[in-house]
């Protein structure tokens, strides 16, 4: 367990990962009954971007911060996509954050933030200090449940949701880079055992493409009723030894979470890119043959 988000928060896939969270939490606030989110690997919730882990890396540079040029955020040429622009003005509105960006909040803040009095929150987190911080930061915040827990094991238990609606985040470290996808695999395929109209958002990274292959054609028969599949490359995917991009993938997603991200993921693409132009990808792995017209989460 050597991962710390600290490092890497707030970086280009982290824009990625926060804003298709956010998109998410839009669509299950569209009604009025309560939802629950679960996230598998939580973090520890909050992250000072003049850390020396922050500062070490630098990463939030060339992620978040590209998207906070003010013509970008209040009209001009390259004005942000609403959905983008609604994103960093939450982060923004962060207390701490008055006098410019200072704090970035991971997505269990992220999501409690948006969550409404009636929502709740499951969160698992294995490190002792990352959950202790978390701990300390939803204290007094008795919609959210924090969990030392692993969130693979943890899960099973925890579906379905009293709510019956809602959402579950993996967003695991990728250590052990393949055996995390067999594993992710497992664990959706008892999920969707227990709860198959659960909303499931898996992160994972993109270093070599054929890595990530065998995932996204497991996905493909997984039984979900839509598989939406959201990636961004700030650098082309052929290089073992780097973060290239990152990738979400969405099961039972929201029936129009294409047109949601796709203004928002070709300004990522524009705003994000390090070497060349950026790429990015948006379509559905699985999609529903009997569209019997939209269905809400
Ligand atoms: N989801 C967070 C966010 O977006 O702000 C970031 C999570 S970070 C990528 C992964 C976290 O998973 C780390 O804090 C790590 O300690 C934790 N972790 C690793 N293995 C775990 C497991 N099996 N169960 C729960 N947490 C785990």
């Amino acid at each position: 367990m050597n991962y710390r988000h600290a490092y890497h928060a707030g970086n280009f896939a982290d824009v990625l990962k926060h804003s298709v969270l956010f998109a998410l939490i839009q669509a299950l606030e569209a009604k009025d009954t309560p939802f629950a989110l679960i996230d598998t690997h939580a973090g520890s919730g909050c992250y000072a971007l003049d850390s020396e882990e922050a500062g070490k890396t630098g990463e939030y540079r060339d992620g978040i911060a590209r998207l906070m040029f003010p013509d970008l955020r209040q009209g001009g040429q390259g004005t942000l996509p609403s959905l983008l622009r609604h994103w960093l003005d939450a982060i923004l509105a962060l207390p701490g954050n008055e006098h410019g960006l200072k704090l970035y909040p991971g997505s269990p803040l992220q999501a409690a933030r948006a969550m409404r009095a009636t929502d709740s929150a499951q969160l698992c987190e294995l490190h002792p200090e990352e959950v202790s911080r978390l701990r300390e930061l939803f204290a007094r915040d008795h919609r959210v449940h924090v969990h030392h827990r692993n969130g693979y094991e943890a899960l099973k238990g925890l579906l379905p949701p009293k709510e019956k609606r809602g959402l579950v985040l993996i967003d695991p470290p990728y250590e052990a880079q393949d055996n995390e996808f067999r594993l992710i695999e497992a664990t959706l395929k008892a999920a969707l055992q227990r709860w198959p109209t659960g909303m499931y958002a898996i992160w994972y990274p993109i270093k070599l493409r054929s890595q990530v292959q065998p995932f996204l054609r497991w996905l493909q028969h997984c039984g979900a009723r839509r598989v939406l599949r959201a990636e961004l490359l700030v650098r082309p995917d052929d290089s073992p030894l780097r973060l290239n991009g990152s990738g979400m993938a969405i099961l039972n997603a929201p029936w129009n979470l294409d047109q949601m991200l796709r203004d928002p993921l070709q300004a990522m693409a524009r705003l994000l890119a390090q070497e060349r132009a950026a790429q990015w990808q948006l379509d559905w792995l699985v999609q529903e043959q009997d569209a019997a017209g939209p269905s809400s989460p």
